[in-house]
């Protein structure tokens, strides 16, 4: 330190080049201070190793939270901004070789996260798409009656013999392991050419509501999305939310395994994003799929930042 008082011009490592006093950056919502009283409770599910194929989705946590200092926390659709802290508790401790384990770690750690801020929202950030299997399974321990809006390119309705619960088999396991009835799953954004006959007759078996691309581009987003809502908050207690971020355009998405093309724009998305955290059964919201190895400028997790920002300000602004 007295060496840095001596030498003029000196600005230590981290410490911003450039800091506009007069705006926010929505880095700055983010605090560690669990003394905190926050509505906003995020946690990291570095688990990647679940995926049929090669993911560094693992790393997208700390992509995502570094991503927030691209933006700053003035919405100025609404003129308003975002004072709300999030508290970031961390990641759930994974495991180098026991998948079926570190699962089990994200169930327990997300249970005791929901029990010790039972009011509040939650962020998940995953990881690949097999941890919202945990996520919901954790709370299904307090909700019996859960709906889900999944937001997916992909049915992930796998068969889980062909290699164990992976990130293609979530929510056939929810719905096989009775955590969540058919009825009450909602899955939009579904594309041609990236799913299989048999899975989506099990969907339709099961009475999952399964809207295409096509379904989206006839009756827009917002439509679908505020006619599922009214449905799901009558058939259940709580309704989750899980971002597939391949449920974007590969043109906008690119740091993501599963790229496509034929996906929702991030402005549509967002506008629904916006929507769904106005309903008031709404608490938890988790992002996938973001591969940070395979990203452009880190493109796919300032989505993910937008994402969040988009739920909160549908929170707090309603
Ligand atoms: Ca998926």
């Amino acid at each position: 330190m007295k060496i840095m008082q001596n030498i003029r011009h000196l600005k230590p490592h981290g410490e911003e080049n450039f800091i506009d006093s007069y705006s926010t950056k929505a880095k700055e919502l983010i605090t560690l201070d669990i003394k905190e009283n926050t509505d906003f409770i995020m946690v990291g599910l570095p688990l990647s190793k679940t995926s049929i194929s090669h993911s560094g989705a693992s790393l997208a946590p700390e992509y995502i939270r570094d991503a927030f200092s691209n933006f700053t926390n003035y919405a100025i659709s609404d003129q308003k901004e975002i004072k709300n802290k999030i508290l970031d508790l961390g990641d759930i401790k994974m495991h180098p070789t026991e998948i079926i384990q570190n699962q089990q770690a994200i169930y327990e750690g997300v249970i005791d996260v929901i029990n010790k801020y039972p009011q509040s929202n939650f962020f998940f950030l995953g990881g690949d798409h097999s941890v919202t299997y945990s996520t919901i399974r954790a709370v299904a321990e307090k909700s019996k009656n859960i709906g889900v809006i999944q937001f997916d390119a992909h049915l992930d309705l796998r068969n889980p013999k062909d290699g164990g619960p992976t990130n293609g088999t979530p929510f056939r396991r929810l719905i096989e392991d009775k955590l969540i009835k058919g009825s009450n799953l909602v899955q939009i954004g579904i594309r041609d050419f990236a799913n299989s006959q048999i899975y989506h007759n099990f969907a339709k078996k099961n009475d999952v509501r399964t809207y295409t691309m096509e379904d989206v581009r006839k009756e827009t987003l917002i439509e679908i999305l505020t006619k599922e809502l009214n449905l799901l908050s009558e058939s259940s207690d709580e309704i989750y939310l899980s971002v597939d971020i391949d449920s974007i355009d590969q043109a906008f998405a690119p740091g993501c395994t599963a790229i496509g093309p034929g996906g929702l724009t991030p402005q549509e998305l967002l506008q629904g994003i916006d929507l769904v955290a106005k309903n008031q059964k709404v608490r938890a919201i988790d992002i996938v799929e973001i591969e940070p190895t395979l990203d452009f400028r880190n493109m796919t997790s300032r989505i993910a930042v937008n994402i969040l920002l988009y739920f909160m300000k549908g929170k707090i602004f309603g």
